[in-house]
């Protein structure tokens, strides 16, 4: 899907929660373009093969604070062309 432009301009693909008491919730030099669509990120499940700027905690807690990944607005086609993913793991998972 990253070739179509068709979600450019769309309210489907881009939103803003402004009344948001913590947006912009990750430091950003534009938050014009700060998407809060993926606010809870679609990706975490993906471990870290999620492709974003994750740690994790002595504990073994993903950690995505440092990572601005889903909220770039720019980004929307390549957090949706990760949904195979997700759906595969979601089917794996359904007797667990
Ligand atoms: S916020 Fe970033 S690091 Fe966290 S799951 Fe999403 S893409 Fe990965």
């Amino acid at each position: 899907m990253s070739d179509r432009d068709d979600w450019e301009g769309k309210g489907f693909s881009f939103f803003q929660n402004l009344k948001c008491e913590y947006f912009p919730c990750h430091k950003t030099s534009k938050p014009e373009d700060f998407n809060c669509l993926f606010c809870y990120c679609p990706l975490y499940t993906l471990g870290d093969k999620c492709g974003g700027n994750f740690r994790y905690s002595e504990k073994g807690t993903k950690i995505c604070t440092g990572c601005l990944f889903p909220h770039i607005r720019s980004n929307y086609p390549k957090v949706i062309e990760r949904y195979p993913e997700i759906k595969k793991l979601a089917s794996e998972n359904r007797n667990k």
